[in-house]
Parts: structure tokens; C-alpha cells; sequence
């Protein structure tokens, strides 16, 4: 099969969150399984170009219709880590890509609806007809869109699209502007609640709607989160909308890629490691400790790594760090956050904590601390308030860190608490879960989790084990994606 992934975001190259990890790591699995797959992106100037090989001008000229004109743009084409990928550069004064940022301009409804029009229209100029387009939140909700409504009838009869919604918070709030800018002009066509008038203001369309609406199928990142999606607010005003196309909505869950994501072989921690041999990741907690300055003594380390936002749970964050010091365990923090609140929050926190020899906060985007942190810690705490997937506690599964989580979205698919899961034999539990909000709830769970270290050593070993021999990896995703594209491309 050929497969195009567009999308705003691929790890390593471009990467804000689980977006850019999902997209590489998919589309290198589908690879493995003999398919084709090419991945279009915008080229944005902050992108890591060390991680791409070859780059070099593939399309010189591609002109984009905009508004009523056209913007000249030029596509490049290198391999990250192994998949082609196309980027795209527009010419001209709004320097859509050119802001030292992925996303958090003004006018990031206008920049992704620019990049949606110009990936298809580069697809359609340089001949390409993947059997499937998937393509990825937000930012791409309008092509499928713009597909149906212009493109098949200009040569793309027979492409299918797949669209998976990793954030519904985020939906991409447009107006009239974006309807002429796109060339989908007719107004009263599409401020219409059936396809991309916004559920609540009716004066906006939205992208996001619009991806549900218009592909052929419509997935979120995990089961649980797909049932949250439709039947809770976590839908974020979408929930009729999915409800109403629910035949063709699911959940997949997403997987890790286990040749960056395994301390077997990750390039990036000093001591490899296995389930067989545990001695690495002792030693690599040594290495986290001398980096980050903290004491050298017998206690748990216990870590959070994760965008520092409401959706995050900052507010247990911020409890877990006290209540773990408070247990006598050390604790490390990774996180950056777009809000300048929560932002000045953690740094006074950072600031309070500097001189104390069993806490660290690192505030900012670190891929390779992140590394040393999943393989050095003990414990990692994920106490979200809504979780589409989650890819902290899985990977810290992979490295043998024991996750206590709350149970909502992707995490109630992945953890099973040690002491009360009801389907789990004891064999297979691997973590600790907790399900309210409030500070109690984490502390029985972060609780246990402490005092099993202190108390019972070789089960809080023997936990971490099984947690290690989880199978999170892209296989069983990468096949449930291929049936699905099959079942699309065949109706
Ligand atoms: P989300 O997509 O909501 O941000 P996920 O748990 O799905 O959260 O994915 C988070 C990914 O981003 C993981 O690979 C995690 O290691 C990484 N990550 C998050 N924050 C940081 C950070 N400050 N430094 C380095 N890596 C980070």
C-alpha cells in the first residue's frame, strides 16, 4: 500500500510532544511491513536539521492557490531516521514557517490551513496517489476537506483518508477568511452545523469538525479515550459530533518506537540494560543523580517529564514533588509550558527548591535528559487530567519505571494498578492508579508506590519487571492501522 502521513510534526526533526513521536513511529512500522510511506511536513525554520540526511530541493516550483492568487513554494526532500520526508516552504511575506516556532502565533489557523491546501496541492502536482492519506489533528482537519470538495475533482478520485485525533482541545478555530483564502468559498454551504460550522459559536468553522466529518475514517489514540471522547465534556463540544459518526470512529492505541524507546540500545543513556540485568539502570540512576546534582543516597527517585499545562494536572505535579520529599524519596522534573502562569509558577518552585540536595526542576525541552531521566528514576508520575494516550508512562514501562497514574484516557489502557486491578492477574499489573483529582487520591497511589520501594524491595523490582515485558511497540498498532486502511481504500 502507499501511504502519505501529513502532518505538523515528526519526531525527531519537529517534535512538541506525542504528535511528533506517533508520526515517525508509525510510519517506520508500516515501512517494516512493506508499505510505502512518505510524510509531508511544513519547513519550519526551528527544526532540528541535524537529524535529516540529504536534504534537498525536490519540487522547485509549486504554486499554491491563496486567496485569489497563487504563493510560490519549493518542497525538500531528505530521510529522517529512515522515512522520506517532503517539506514545505512557501515564499512569501507572511513567513509562515519562519517564526522560531512550531506552533503559538497569531495566526496558526491561517499557517496550518496554508500547509493543508499546499500538501495536497503538492501531492496533486507532482503525481502522487497514496491509496491513503493520514493525517494528523488540527492542523490538518481541512484535508479531507479540501480533498472531497475540490481535489478529487482535479485527479484525486480515489485517495482515502484517515484522520487521528491526538488532542481535542486543540480544534482549530477558523472564520470566513480561512473559506476564501482555501478556495472552499461558498459560505452558507459550510457554516452549516452538518459539515464545518463550529458546534458552539456560529460564526466559526472548525478544522477539527471538519476532519471528523469529511474522512473516510476518524480514529483517537486510544479506546478509552475514544469512549471519553464521545460520551464525556473531554470531547470538548465535539462528543455529538463523533456520536453522530460513530461508525466510523475508533480508538487505536498508539505504540512506542523501541529502537529509540529501549535501554537495550538507546544511544542516548550511559548504561544499557535489560529485565535479565538490572545492574544499568542502577548505574544510570547514579549518572541522573551526578548530573542533576542530588544527593547520592538509598532512596527512590521519583520523575515527572511532560508539558507543564492544565491538561497535565500541574496541580498533583506540583503535590507529587512535596509529597515525595515529604515520603523521603528524591524527585526530578522535566517540563516546559507555553502559559506564562504556569510557566512562573514552576520557576519559583525551581528557584524555592535550588539548594535541595533531593529535587530537581529543569524547566525547558530536553529530548536526551528526558532519556536519562525515564532510565535513571524510579517511579514516573503521570497524574493528568484527561490523557488521549500518554507516551510517558509507556516508555517509562519500557525502562523499567514503575508509572502511578491516574486512570483516565490512554493511561486506564496501559497501567494496571499492583494491589486492586480487577482484570488483571498479578502477573501482568505493572503500576499504580489513582482516579480523582485531589491531593488524597495521588497520595494513596504515589504512596504505595514509595513504600513498596522501602518496604518490599524485590516486588517493587519484581513490578518493574513486569512492566518491562509489555509489548507497547508499533507491531499490533502498525497491523491494526494497515486492516483499517484496507477496510477504507475497499468501500
Ligand atoms: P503530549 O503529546 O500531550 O505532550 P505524550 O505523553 O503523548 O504527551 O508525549 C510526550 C512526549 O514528549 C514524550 O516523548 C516525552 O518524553 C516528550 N517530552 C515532553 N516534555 C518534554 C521535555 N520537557 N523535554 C523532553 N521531552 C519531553
Amino acid at each position: 500500500m502507499y501511504i502519505v502521513q501529513i502532518a505538523s510534526e515528526c519526531a525527531p526533526v519537529i517534535k512538541a510532544g506525542g504528535l511528533g513521536d506517533v508520526v515517525y513511529g508509525l510510519s517506520r512500522e508500516l515501512s517494516l511491513q512493506q508499505h510505502t510511506v512518505e510524510i509531508v511536513l511544513p519547513k519550519y525554520d526551528c527544526m532540528r536539521y541535524d537529524h535529516i540526511w540529504g536534504l534537498h530541493e525536490a519540487y522547485r516550483d509549486l504554486w499554491v492557490p491563496w486567496y485569489g492568487g497563487a504563493i510560490h513554494c519549493s518542497v525538500h526532500c531528505g530521510w529522517v531516521h529512515g522515512q522520506l520526508c517532503f517539506f514545505i516552504e512557501p515564499h512569501s511575506e507572511d513567513f509562515y514557517f519562519d517564526r522560531g516556532h512550531y506552533y503559538g502565533s497569531d495566526d496558526d489557523e491561517m499557517r496550518f490551513a496554508f500547509f493543508s491546501k499546499a500538501a495536497l496541492e503538492f501531492l496533486l502536482q507532482s503525481n502522487k496517489r497514496p491509496n491513503v492519506i493520514h493525517c494528523h489533528d488540527w492542523q490538518t482537519g481541512l484535508v479531507p476537506v479540501l480533498l472531497y470538495e475540490i481535489y478529487q475533482y482535479q485527479g484525486m478520485g480515489n485517495q482515502r483518508v484517515c484522520y487521528t485525533i491526538h488532542n481535542f482541545k486543540h480544534q482549530g478555530i477558523g472564520g470566513v477568511k480561512t473559506l476564501w483564502a482555501t478556495g472552499l468559498n461558498r459560505e452558507s454551504y459550510y457554516f452549516n452545523n452538518e459539515r464545518l460550522q463550529d458546534n458552539f459559536n456560529p460564526f466559526a468553522i472548525n478544522y477539527m469538525k471538519g476532519g471528523i466529518v469529511y474522512s473516510n475514517h476518524v480514529t483517537t489514540v486510544s479506546p478509552h479515550h475514544a469512549w471519553e471522547a464521545q460520551y464525556t465534556d473531554i470531547g470538548y463540544g465535539l462528543g455529538h459530533t463523533l456520536h453522530f459518526h460513530q461508525d466510523k470512529f475508533s480508538g487505536i492505541l498508539n505504540g512506542i518506537n523501541y529502537e529509540f524507546w529501549n535501554p537495550e540500545v538507546d544511544s542516548q543513556i550511559p548504561y544499557h540494560y535489560t529485565p535479565e540485568d538490572l545492574t544499568g539502570k542502577r548505574l544510570n540512576k547514579k549518572a541522573l543523580r551526578d548530573r542533576l546534582l542530588l544527593q547520592d543516597v538509598d532512596k527512590p527517585i521519583v520523575s515527572f517529564i511532560g508539558r507543564l499545562d492544565q491538561q497535565k494536572g500541574v496541580h498533583l505535579v506540583q503535590h507529587a514533588i512535596y509529597y515525595s520529599l515529604f515520603k523521603n524519596a528524591q524527585f526530578v522534573l522535566l517540563g516546559s509550558a507555553t502559559e506564562s502562569g504556569i510557566n512562573d509558577h514552576f520557576w519559583r518552585e525551581k528557584v524555592h527548591l535550588n539548594n535541595n540536595p533531593n529535587a530537581h526542576l529543569e524547566i525547558g525541552f530536553n529530548e536526551e535528559l528526558a532519556h536519562l531521566i525515564y532510565a535513571g528514576s524510579d517511579i514516573i508520575v503521570v497524574p493528568s487530567n484527561y490523557e488521549p494516550c500518554g507516551l510517558t508512562q509507556i516508555i517509562g514501562l519500557k525502562y523499567g519505571t514503575v508509572p502511578v497514574v491516574r486512570g483516565v484516557g490512554g493511561l486506564v489502557n496501559t497501567v494496571f494498578d499492583r494491589d486492586y486491578d480487577p482484570n488483571k492477574p498479578l502477573e501482568e499489573r505493572n503500576g499504580f492508579v489513582f482516579y480523582q483529582g485531589d491531593y488524597p487520591a495521588l497520595e494513596s497511589a504515589l504512596g504505595r508506590a514509595i513504600d513498596l520501594w522501602y518496604e518490599k524491595s524485590n516486588d517493587f523490582e519484581q513490578l518493574a519487571l513486569q512492566g518491562m515485558k509489555y509489548d507497547n511497540s508499533w507491531n499490533l498498532p502498525g497491523a491494526e492501522y494497515v486492516a483499517l486502511y484496507d477496510r477504507i481504500r475497499h468501500k
